[in-house]
């Protein structure tokens, strides 16, 4: 079983998620949280300005 390199949790299947540019494999969990954290991040940069 693949471990999420986030929460450190066994789970059936993990998902890949970009987060800074970058490729991370995460649980379906921790992926929302990843992506939504991104986008956070994207617009207070683009609304900088
Ligand atoms: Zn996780």
């Amino acid at each position: 079983m693949p471990t999420c390199k986030e929460c450190n949790d066994e789970v059936d299947a993990l998902v890949t998620v970009k987060v800074d540019g970058k490729a991370k494999k995460l649980c379906e969990d921790c992926a929302d949280r990843a992506r939504e954290a991104a986008e956070i991040a994207e617009a207070s940069e683009s609304s900088r300005g």
